[in-house]
């Protein structure tokens, strides 16, 4: 079986940019070339600042090249509940985490980038009657905000998914999918036709406040910068002190099949572009545009991807789409989400002049774009649009491993019962 399959299919050809050399300075340093550091950069260049944006790797090494293309706005909490959760930032949390999708839409749209784009809907189906009446209640309130979102009974749900499995569902109208990796490429394309100065293959190796700004040190340059957007999402260890422990990196797994014949495609998902359902290991499922049907899935803590694991994500498509047990598999790869304990992103302010981007529970398409947008401005002294917190530790989060497995069968066990999860 080959690697990641969006290598493999992206019409936005790899950036070839430079690796970092020398000494440089800037007004805003970007460190990490996924969704949110390139947001971020072709924000700041877009409003005419000197931006640099420093990749270890290649533009989309880690889960913005690599993830299920699902385009999914709003976070794992109900609108109404972020207005409590955040009080008087409220508001705005929710008009930036509703108006994500969107967002990402016309950025593909004004930049003209080639990583096919497909807007029918996410649909949310639920796997109990208790999860059912929790979806019921997320619908209406999206539907209470004015936002096109569609409560489907167990036959319209049949109709969308193709697969009779589910009790209902909620058809998020404003969600839709899109080839991760070009995506990324594109915004990065953007970004630096924007102005920004991109680098790969530029592993940031240290960052400190040295004379009043801040020195990123590469292996073979220096960079310096008024201020910092840290953007490594679950890739970047020990950068920043304790950076790492405000976040949970968790392994994720993808099979994707080869293109189905016209009759399976057909009878895949003909009613939405992508869906999860409502169990807390749930599995998130797409077609591609060649016909090809891509399922991520929770991976082993230790992140090998085996035959297990492919038999696990195989096992959970036939159960929904009983033809595919004929289908062949031509791809399977691994991918590290970052949660936090409430399942909310944080763009937090760990120093003065330092802003960190991290957290988006895999919802990241849509809101790593939004966040990196928001970070933007408090790199240039704005108000940000969206809370900026202090970076606190997840507690005990030494004992990370041990929790994730007991939180596993917990959770197994939680939608075994049929309980709804957010
Ligand atoms: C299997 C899988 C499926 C998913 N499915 C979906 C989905 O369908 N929909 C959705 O919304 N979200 C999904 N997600 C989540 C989504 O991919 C992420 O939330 C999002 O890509 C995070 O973007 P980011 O920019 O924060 O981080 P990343 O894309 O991880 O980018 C961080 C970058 O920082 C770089 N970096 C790290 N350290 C350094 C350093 N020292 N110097 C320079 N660069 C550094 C890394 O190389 C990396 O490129 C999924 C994730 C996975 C893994």
């Amino acid at each position: 079986m080959r690697g990641i399959l969006w290598e493999d299919t992206a019409a936005e050809p790899p950036l070839s940019a430079p690796a970092f050399a020398g000494e440089a300075a800037c007004s805003v340093a970007v460190i990490g070339g996924g969704y949110a550091g390139l947001s971020a950069a072709l924000h700041l260049a877009g409003q005419g600042t000197d931006c640099c944006l420093l990749e270890a790797g290649s533009v989309g090494a880690g889960a913005s090249g690599r993830n299920n293309g699902q385009v999914i706005p709003g976070l794992k909490l109900a609108p109404d509940a972020l207005e409590e959760r955040y009080g008087d930032a409220g508001a705005a949390v929710v008009e930036t985490a509703s108006g994500a999708a969107d967002r990402v839409f016309e950025l593909i749209e004004r930049h003209a980038i080639a990583c096919e784009p497909d807007r029918r809907g996410w649909l949310r189906a639920a796997h109990s009657g208790v999860a059912l009446a929790s979806v019921e209640k997320l619908a209406r309130a999206w539907q209470a905000r004015g936002a096109p979102v569609d409560l489907l009974d167990a036959g319209a749900t049949a109709q969308a998914l193709g697969s009779d499995f589910y009790l209902g569902g909620l058809l998020d109208r404003r969600a839709g999918r899109l080839q991760p990796l070009a995506y990324c490429r594109g915004l990065a394309r953007a970004a630096r036709a924007a102005g920004a100065r991109l680098h790969e293959q530029s592993p940031v190796l240290s960052l400190r406040r040295e004379g009043g700004c801040w020195l990123l040190e590469t292996a073979r340059g220096r960079l310096t910068a008024e201020a910092v957007i840290l953007a490594v999402g679950a890739y970047g260890e020990r950068l920043w002190p304790g950076w790492s422990r405000t976040y949970i990196a968790v392994q994720s797994m993808q099979l994707a099949s080869a293109p189905l014949s016209d009759n399976l495609r057909a009878a895949v998902m003909p009613g939405a572009s992508a869906m999860s359902d409502t169990r807390k290991l749930a599995n998130a499922i797409r077609l591609d545009a060649a016909g090809r049907v891509c399922i991520a899935g929770r991976g082993p803590l230790s992140g090998r991807l085996d035959a297990g694991v492919v038999r696990q994500l195989q096992g959970g498509l036939t159960r929904l789409f009983p033809a595919l047990a004929e289908a062949a598999w031509s791809h399977a790869w691994p991918g590290r989400v970052a949660i936090t304990r409430d399942e909310l992103p944080r763009l937090a302010a760990p120093a003065p002049g330092l802003y960190g981007i991290v957290g988006f529970n895999g919802r990241g398409v849509a809101m790593a774009t939004a966040l990196g947008r928001a970070a933007a401005a408090p790199a240039l002294g704005r108000p940000a649009g969206f809370p900026v917190v202090p970076s606190a530790p997840v507690p005990l989060h030494r004992l990370r491993r041990p929790l994730l497995a007991a939180a596993v069968s917990y959770y197994r066990l939680r939608d075994g019962l049929g309980l709804a999860s957010r």
